[in-house]
């Protein structure tokens, strides 16, 4: 049986565009995940790669052919990006251009008005690179990622490796060697290609709208001002610390921080500067503690740190360098940083819960407070 290539051409372009359709109005318009846009994305060039393609053997075919070798490309670009961007990393800017344009030098320089497979090479290790890219971002996806991506990284493995093989087999032969048109020419690609579609497409919607429900997990956990966790999202991590002891060890420290006197922040330097305050605080936390103790806003002007691990004397310093790095902090228009009073309370594998911590935090606070403000103080219960 002879597959007819210009056919199957037609039938692809018929599925990607029924996709395209489908993706961008149940997933895209939907979910606004940039997953699926970058899917859409990828489809259109997929299949205005093809159309060009159909300019074969036509006059068109000088413009046409490497047009859409550089259509393809991009769309194996888009596949790329669209996997980085469940790790929320952005393509790198060259992959856009840099790969495209390559592909399209070595189209226009390899005879394409007469040469249907003009910059063959280029253009089958471009395809190979790009979603050779893809499938290894789909594998470094924390495994807490919805399971689909491990037939995604397969389909896009596979479809990288076979191009990886079509462009070892054009080197070796040719594009009129008998292994490249049987095994690995554009009618065998072609079909290829749809099945890894109907796999790709199939795990899509899951994919994009896990990405949608992360992102809103993280807007809802963290404070707009600051970007720290809010209260809600530190009391839910840390009473899951409390209770995880191969985690904390058992045991650990509690700060509850307070800016002293903030009211007169506000008052003479006016509101957006006590936001600034707030924030270079928020700054001066995140930058003396480790990245997996727990930082958060409790409050209007106060805080809560949760260090695992820590000794009363370690909670002093930690405090005491904070204080240091919001007093070096820059400040705009002659504007005095606040000082910062702390409590701190240990716990360890008695600690009822959470809220009984921050409850002896806050009476040692209290008392860093009647004791003169900027200075740190332990709950009595340690001692
Ligand atoms: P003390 O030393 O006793 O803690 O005095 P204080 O002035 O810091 O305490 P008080 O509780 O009287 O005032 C807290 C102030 O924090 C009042 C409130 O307007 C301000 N505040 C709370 N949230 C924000 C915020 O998001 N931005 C700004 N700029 N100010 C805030
Ligand atoms: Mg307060
Ligand atoms: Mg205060």
């Amino acid at each position: 049986m002879a597959l007819d290539t210009a056919t199957l051409r037609i039938a692809f372009g018929l599925m990607a565009l029924v996709l395209v359709v489908l993706f961008y109005f149940s997933a895209y318009r939907v979910t606004r995940s940039p997953y699926s846009g970058w899917w859409c994305l990828a489809l259109v060039f997929f299949l205005a790669g093809s159309g060009f393609f159909l300019l074969d053997g036509t006059p068109h075919q000088i413009w046409a052919n490497p047009l859409g070798n550089v259509m393809l490309v991009h769309g194996g670009v888009a596949v790329w990006a669209g996997a980085r961007s469940l790790r929320t990393v952005p393509p790198p800017k060259w992959a856009f251009t840099g790969i495209p344009l390559v592909t399209l030098i070595a189209s226009v320089l390899d005879n394409p008005a007469t040469n249907t497979w003009s910059g063959g090479p280029v253009f089958l290790a471009a395809m190979s690179l790009s979603i050779g890219l893809a499938s290894r971002e789909l594998w470094r996806l924390e495994p807490g990622y919805s399971r689909v991506r491990v037939p995604m990284a397969v389909a896009a493995g596979g479809l990288a490796v076979f191009y990886f093989f079509r462009w070892l087999v054009f080197l070796a032969e040719g594009q009129h060697g008998p292994t490249f048109v049987t095994v690995f020419g554009s009618a065998v690609t072609t079909l290829v290609t749809m099945v890894l579609l109907v796999v790709v497409s199939f795990s899509m919607a899951a994919l994009s709208s896990e990405q949608q429900t992360r992102a809103l997990r993280v807007v809802a956990s963290r404070d707009d001002l600051t970007g720290l966790l809010n209260r809600k999202a530190f009391l839910d991590l840390a009473a899951e610390q409390l209770t995880d002891h191969d985690i904390t060890k058992g045991s650990g420290a509690l700060i509850l921080a307070d800016l002293d006197h903030f009211k007169v922040v506000n008052d003479t330097y006016g509101h957006a500067a006590g936001d600034f305050a707030l924030q270079s605080f928020a700054d001066a936390c995140t930058a003396t503690v480790r990245s997996t103790d727990l930082v958060g806003r409790y409050g209007g002007e106060e805080f809560v740190l949760l260090v695992p691990g820590a000794s009363a004397e370690r909670a002093e310093l930690i405090a005491e360098e904070i204080s240091r790095r919001l007093a070096s902090a820059p400040t705009v228009n002659g504007m005095e940083m606040p000082t910062a009073s702390y409590g701190i309370s240990l716990y360890d594998s008695r600690t009822p819960d959470v809220e009984e911590l921050i409850a002896s935090a806050d009476a040692a606070l209290y008392r860093a407070k009647s004791l003169g403000r900027n200075r740190t103080a332990r709950s009595d219960r340690m001692t």
